[in-house]
Order: structure tokens, then C-alpha cells, then sequence
């Protein structure tokens, strides 16, 4: 008997038919003799509903209040699942986030769990019934409803998996797996069958929205195996796990990109001790994270550093980079939003060398200008104008052979 968390999203749960079907998947689960724990989201496009009402009342309403409102989604899916069980002959029981007592900090609208009570969720799986979890929501010390950001269901699931030590936390959406890259972008992309949580995460923070990025981290913590896979269609979608010597070695396993970044550039500044934080200080300072950074070697006893933000953040950094420039006494401030940053992700690349010369010949060969590199253990990135995105991805995919193989 194995005890199973599965986690179903807004569009799996989007409408009475959809939840039925869930019902009946969830059903069949148990049948067959395991234990199974349901974490659902809100209906798709709930939260956004609530959240376009509390806008219609006030720009900045409370944080308090609008975690209390946006907590209703979920509580109205858990009910309604349940239902659909109890209509199939299926014991189950509901329950909101401070019913089973995750107990998270004050941070209303990203709060952190910081414990599950596990004992209770237990006590009715011995007893043969299912258990439905609303995701997305938990409850601080003083019994205030908190939530856990966008997207934050999945995170539930796999702390509820840590905390029943569950055996699986299956993630239940609209796509059947992770990808080697995004299939809009590379129509050959090839669906993975395993990857380690370190290229997950990277492959998440890097702009492949299947997983919240906290429910990985949390997973790779609580060594809970993930798996994500289709609410519509069979199939054992992908793991996401440990390294395994027998893990399959591709040198690399995916290729990540991001169109949300922009890049700022502080020309003749005096070079001297200091000038880093001079420039990132008042950057870091105004909480805008900086991602990739480059100081030219001094010529003349003046040196250029340029450094990658989000778009979003942008303008702000402008803002503030031509205020440094004024105190610094630096030439020239420059800047540009049309970049953006691909990047190749692999366990594999620790034991196989010459994968960046690789990737630049790639790039070369296409005739695309690399404006920055950066490289980790498991991943190499580049800046490129955003005009290439789709033509380095695709050319890298062919190079390293991500493709399916025609058969
Ligand atoms: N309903 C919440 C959202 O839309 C949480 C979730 O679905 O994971 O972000
Ligand atoms: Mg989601």
C-alpha cells in the first residue's frame, strides 16, 4: 500500500465535469488500495475574480483581508470534490488549510509553512477515507488565514507529502511533463522522463512556469519525489528526483530562457575599491534583484560594469544607476530591455568538458552576438538580443540533441 498525495490545478478543477473527472481519478486511486490525499487550487480564473473585486474596492487593500478572501477558491473546490466522491460511493473528508493546522508565518499573501500536523490527515487515511486539502492557504500562531503566493498550491502538496511521508506528490496540470524546452518556442521539444531537483529548479527560476519554485526547493529538502503529469491525458509524465548513477547522463537535460530581463550598463567609472557596491548598493537597496554582472578589466583607471535585472525593475534601476553616475563621476550611463537570457541546464555538464565552447560555436555559427556569459555547476547562460531568442534555442536543441529521436 503506498500513500499518494496528487495535486490537481485551476484548469483540472475548472468546472463541475472537470472535478467529477478528478473525483473519478481519485477514486480509482483508492480502489486499488492505496492512500490517497487530494490538495486542490481554486477553479480557474477564481483567485483572479476575487482578486479584480477586492481592486474594485481598493488599490491597496488589507494583506490581512485579502488573504482572508482569496482562501475562499480553494475552500469551495475541496467541498465540491468532495461531494463528487461521496456521489461515487468514495468516503472522503475536506479540509481547509487551518483545519489540518499548516501553520505558517504572519507573511500575509507569501507566507512560509513552517509546520504540518500530520496525525489527524492520518488518523482518516487508516480509516479509509480520502482526504481533500485545500492548497494555497495555512493559518499563523494567532489562527489568522495566511496564503502562500501564486501558485502556491503545489507547494502544499509536497509539504503535506513531507509531512505524511508520502511515498509520491503527483502534480496533476495541463501539460504531461517537463519539457527539454518550451514547445511553442521548440516545436521538437522532447518531454523528459526524469530530471534531478537542482535542473528542476533551475529550469523553474529560469522561466518554465510548471512548478512553483518553493515546492521544488521544499521537495529537494524533504527528499519527496515529484512527479508531474496531465489531468487529461495517461502517462507517467516526469519525475523529478535525486541524481542517480543510473540516470540516464545527457550532458544536458533542457534549455531555459527568460524574456524578463533587462540589462544596465555604467560606463568610466573611476575604478577603486568600493565601485561595486557603489553601483549595486542603492540597486540591492531599493530590493531589486540583480542577476548577472560583468566589470570590465580598467583601462585609462576607468572601468564599465554592466548587470541584468527584470524588466519590471527596470526603469527604477535607471533611475538610480544615473544618481550613482553623478556621485561616482562616471561618463555615461546606457541601458537596454531589449535582451534576453537563455541558458543550458545539466547535471551532466560537471563531468563532460567543453559544453560552453560548444554552445558558443553554436551561436556563432547562427550569427548571434553573445552579449554576457555566466556559468554555474549545472548551467551556462547567455545574454542575446531578444530578436534570437527563438533561433539560438532552437539551434542549441539541435546541437546538444534534445529532440526526440524519429523513429
Ligand atoms: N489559486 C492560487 C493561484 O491561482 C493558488 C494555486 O492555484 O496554486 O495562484
Ligand atoms: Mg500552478
Amino acid at each position: 500500500m503506498a500513500l499518494i498525495v496528487q495535486k490537481y490545478g485551476g484548469t483540472s478543477v475548472g468546472s463541475i465535469e472537470r472535478i467529477e473527472a478528478v473525483a473519478a481519478k481519485v477514486a480509482a486511486v483508492r480502489d486499488r488500495g492505496d492512500q490517497v490525499v487530494v490538495v486542490v487550487s481554486a477553479m480557474s480564473g477564481e483567485t483572479n475574480r476575487l482578486i479584480a473585486l477586492a481592486q474594485e474596492i481598493s488599490e491597496f487593500p488589507s494583506s490581512r483581508e485579502m488573504d482572508v478572501l482569496l482562501s475562499t477558491g480553494e475552500q469551495v473546490t475541496i467541498a465540491l470534490l468532495s461531494m463528487a466522491l461521496h456521489k461515487l460511493g468514495c468516503p472522503a473528508r475536506s479540509y481547509t488549510g487551518g483545519q489540518v493546522r499548516i501553520l505558517t508565518d504572519s507573511a500575509f499573501s507569501k507566507a512560509r509553512i513552517l509546520d504540518i500536523d500530520g496525525a489527524p490527515v492520518q488518523a482518516d487515511l487508516d480509516a479509509g477515507k480520502v482526504v481533500v486539502v485545500a492548497g494555497f492557504q495555512g493559518v499563523n500562531e494567532a489562527g489568522n488565514i495566511t496564503t502562500l503566493g501564486r501558485g502556491g498550491s503545489d507547494t502544499t502538496a509536497v509539504a503535506m507529502a513531507a509531512a505524511l511521508k508520502a511515498d509520491e506528490c503527483q502534480i496533476f496540470t495541463d501539460v504531461d511533463g517537463v519539457y527539454t524546452t518550451d514547445p511553442r518556442v521548440e516545436p521538437k521539444a522532447r518531454k523528459l522522463d526524469k530530471i534531478t531537483f537542482e535542473e528542476m529548479l533551475e529550469m523553474a527560476s529560469l522561466g518554465s512556469k510548471v512548478l512553483q519554485i518553493r515546492a521544488v526547493e521544499f521537495a529537494g529538502k524533504y527528499n519527496v519525489p515529484l512527479r508531474v503529469l496531465s489531468s487529461f491525458e495517461e502517462g507517467d509524465g516526469t519525475l523529478i528526483t535525486f541524481e542517480e548513477d543510473d540516470m540516464e547522463q545527457a550532458k544536458i537535460s533542457g534549455i531555459a530562457f527568460s524574456r524578463d530581463e533587462a540589462k544596465l550598463t555604467i560606463l568610466g567609472v573611476p575604478d577603486q575599491p568600493g565601485v561595486a557596491y557603489s553601483i549595486l548598493g542603492p540597486v540591492s537597496g531599493a530590493n531589486i534583484e540583480v542577476d548577472m554582472i560583468v566589470q570590465n578589466i580598467a583601462k585609462d583607471e576607468t572601468t564599465d560594469f554592466t548587470f541584468t535585472v527584470h524588466r519590471n525593475d527596470y526603469h527604477k534601476a535607471l533611475e538610480l544607476l544615473h544618481e550613482t553616475a553623478e556621485v561616482v563621476g562616471a561618463r555615461e550611463v546606457i541601458g537596454t530591455e531589449n535582451i534576453v537570457k537563455i541558458s543550458l541546464v545539466g547535471v551532466g555538464m560537471r563531468s563532460h568538458a567543453g559544453i560552453a565552447s560548444k554552445m558558443f560555436e553554436t551561436l556563432a555559427q547562427e550569427g548571434i552576438n553573445i552579449q554576457m556569459i555566466s556559468t554555474s555547476e549545472i548551467k551556462i547562460s547567455v545574454v542575446v538580443d531578444q530578436k534570437y531568442l527563438e533561433l539560438g534555442v532552437r539551434a542549441l536543441h539541435d546541437a546538444f540533441e534534445l529532440s526526440a529521436p524519429v523513429s
